[in-house]
């Protein structure tokens, strides 16, 4: 017998695609064109919706103490200091949504000019056509934005795979390591927590969704911080999802 719940929730990063093309693409993909993409778009509407939120969480951080702060300015030192604030966001990992707005329209860029594709790992895409046969239904759940999901599936490694997933959720359901963000997405979907295996490489990620009612379980996979023994023993660990099938 394979997997009982009916609902296959899953993490992105750590869980089916490597946390390295993450950290060692996407990121350093923004990085390396933030200046000439907000060079090519200065004064255009595409890019005043994302600088209109970039402005208002700058308004916010003024008041706030977090370290480095970059005001974001106008007149003739505007543009420098959008890119120094977005700059200093990536560099303290801020998951606002007006940093993960940009960081989306510059992936989607790459992704379209063919330069990104979305990493999955190679067991991913088999095993989740199985369980689709089998009547399950897959969804996603990252603190990548949606339309960041969104990509990486339309433009993966292996062609357009979106396909396969129902829905993508991510943090405006919640944080990831919040009960109630698992309860969020069960009423969403209209499901039992119970009906839903929630697959991670966080173990506070597995317990919040466990004491959701959820059901979940970890991935191990190369790359992925190392699992602490004794916090995870309650969790099956699995090193691929092929064991989704197995008894
Ligand atoms: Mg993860």
């Amino acid at each position: 017998m394979p997997v009982q719940e009916t609902v296959i929730l899953l993490d992105i990063e750590g869980t089916i695609t490597s946390i390295s093309f993450v950290k060692d693409t996407l990121f350093p993909y923004v990085t390396n064109n933030l200046v000439n993409y907000i060079n090519k778009l200065w004064g255009k509407e595409k890019l005043e919706i994302d600088l209109e939120l970039l402005r208002e969480q700058a308004a916010i951080d003024s008041n706030s103490e977090l370290e480095g702060f970059v005001p974001i300015v106008s007149g003739d030192n505007a543009k420098q200091s959008i890119i120094d604030n977005i700059r200093w966001q990536m560099s303290i990992d801020r998951k606002t949504t007006a940093l993960k707005q940009l960081q989306g329209h510059i992936w989607k860029e790459g992704y379209e000019n063919g330069v990104l594709k979305g990493h999955l790992y190679e067991d991913v895409l088999p095993v989740l056509n199985k369980l689709i046969k089998l009547g399950k239904r897959i969804y996603t759940y990252s603190s990548g934005s949606t339309n960041a999901q969104e990509y990486l599936f339309q433009y993966s490694m292996y062609g357009d795979v979106s396909n396969v997933f129902i829905k993508y959720f991510d943090t405006k359901m919640g944080p990831k390591n919040s009960v109630t963000s698992y309860t969020n997405i069960a009423n969403d979907i209209g499901v039992n927590c119970g009906d839903i295996l929630f697959l991670t490489d966080i173990l506070t990620e597995a317990e919040a969704a466990i004491k959701a009612g959820c059901n979940s379980a970890l991935l191990e996979r190369p790359g992925n911080a190392p699992l602490d023994p004794e916090k995870s023993s309650t969790f099956k660990i699995m090193k691929t999802l092929n064991e989704l099938l197995e008894n």
